[in-house]
C-alpha cells in the first residue's frame, strides 16, 4: 500500500514524507498507538518509498513488490516468536545490520509489538539505537509504549498514532462495502478506531445475527429455565464465535445505559434498534445493568481460561434475565 492509499493518520504520512524527502529521516521511530488502525501499513509504505526504483513507493517496481511480499534482502521483520521477542531475535538482527544493504540504500528493521522484547532483548537492542550502524533505520511499533524500557525510548523519535473517528470508518464502509447507513454505523462503533478491524468484523454475524441473537436474549425471561437451557446450548456451540456474541450483548447493554442516561438515537450503537432498547430500559436501572455488563465481563474472562461454555453460559443467562 502507498503513502495516498492509507486512510487518515495525514499529519504523520507528512512528517516521514518530509524526513525522507531532505534526507533527514532519524536512525529510530518509535511508532505508538493502539492496535490494528495502521501504524504497520505506515511503517512498509516508508520502508517502500525508501527502496523503490522511482523513490515514491510506487507498488509496482520490483522493490516495491519485494516489501509487499516480505522478502526484500534490506527488509528485517521482528516479530514475536510465541509471547516474547527474545535476544536471540535480536542478535540476529544486529548481525544483519552489520552488513552492506544489498540492493536498497538502507538497511530497514521492523520490530512488531516492541513492548515484547524481553529485558535482555530490550538491553541488547538499546546498543544498537546507542550507536547506530551506517544508515540502518529501525522503527518499533507497539500500543504499549510505556511498557518499553525509557532509555529505548529516548533513543527513538516518538510518532503516535490515533485511532480513526468513527464517522470516518462509517463513511468508508458505506462507500467500499455499500452498506446503510445504520449498518456501516454499528461496524464502525464496535471497530474502536481501527479500520482493519471495521472491515474484518463478520457482516453476516454483527448485522443480521445480532438482531435474532438479541431478540432471543431479551424475550426470555427469568422463570423460563428450559429456553434459558437451549439459548445457552446454542451459544456454546461455536467456541471461535462466542466472544463476538458476547460483545453483541455488551454493546447492547451499553445502548441500554445511553437511553436511562437520556440519550437519543443518534447516542446508540444499534440505532436499528431503538424500540427494543426503550422497551428494555422501562425494566431496567442503572444499577441492574451495570450489574449485567460485569456479568458480561466475567463470562468474557471465563472464556479466557477455557471453562465449561455451556455451563458459563447457562450461568450468564440466568444473570442477564434476573
Ligand atoms: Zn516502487
Amino acid at each position: 500500500m502507498t503513502f495516498n492509499q492509507i486512510l487518515g493518520h495525514d499529519r504523520q504520512k507528512e512528517i516521514l514524507l518530509q524526513a525522507l524527502a531532505r534526507n533527514r529521516l532519524a536512525h529510530a521511530y518509535l511508532f505508538s498507538g493502539p492496535d490494528g488502525i495502521g501504524k504497520r501499513l505506515v511503517a512498509l509504505a516508508l520502508t517502500r518509498a525508501i527502496v523503490c526504483h522511482e523513490q515514491r513507493g510506487c507498488g509496482d517496481c520490483a522493490a516495491c513488490r519485494k516489501i509487499d511480499h516480505h522478502n526484500h534482502p534490506d527488509l528485517h521483520l521482528l516479530e514475536a516468536s510465541g509471547s516474547a521477542i527474545k535476544i536471540e531475535d535480536v542478535r540476529s538482527i544486529q548481525r544483519e545490520l552489520n552488513f552492506r544493504p544489498l540492493e536498497a540504500s538502507r538497511k530497514i528493521c521492523l520490530i512488531d509489538q516492541a513492548d515484547l522484547m524481553t529485558a535482555s532483548a530490550s538491553n541488547a537492542l538499546l546498543k544498537t539505537l546507542e550507536e547506530p550502524r551506517g544508515n540502518a533505520l529501525i522503527i518499533l511499533l507497539t500500543a504499549h509504549p510505556n511498557r518499553l524500557l525509557e532509555t529505548i525510548r529516548s533513543r527513538c523519535q516518538r510518532l503516535p498514532f490515533h485511532r480513526h473517528p468513527t464517522s470516518r470508518i462509517q463513511n468508508e464502509l458505506e462507500r467500499q462495502l455499500d452498506l446503510e447507513p445504520n449498518e456501516a454505523h454499528i461496524l464502525a462503533a464496535l471497530a474502536e478506531g481501527s479500520f482493519k478491524k471495521a472491515f474484518g468484523k463478520d457482516r453476516e454475524l454483527f448485522l443480521d445475527q445480532r438482531r435474532q441473537l438479541l431478540k432471543t436474549l431479551t424475550g426470555l425471561s427469568a422463570g423460563s429455565i428450559l429456553p434459558i437451557l437451549e439459548f445457552a446450548e446454542h451459544l456454546a456451540a461455536d467456541k471461535a464465535v462466542l466472544p463476538e456474541i458476547l460483545e453483541i450483548f455488551q454493546v447492547f447493554y451499553q445502548d441500554v445505559i445511553r437511553q436511562l442516561n437520556g440519550g437519543t438515537l443518534h447516542d446508540f450503537v444499534n440505532r436499528d434498534l431503538q424500540a427494543k432498547i426503550e422497551r428494555v430500559a422501562r425494566n431496567e436501572s442503572l444499577p441492574s445493568v451495570l450489574t449485567k455488563l460485569d456479568s458480561l465481563f466475567a463470562a468474557q474472562r471465563q472464556l479466557e481460561r477455557n471453562v465449561n461454555r455451556q455451563l458459563a453460559m447457562e450461568v450468564l443467562l440466568l444473570r442477564l434475565t434476573a
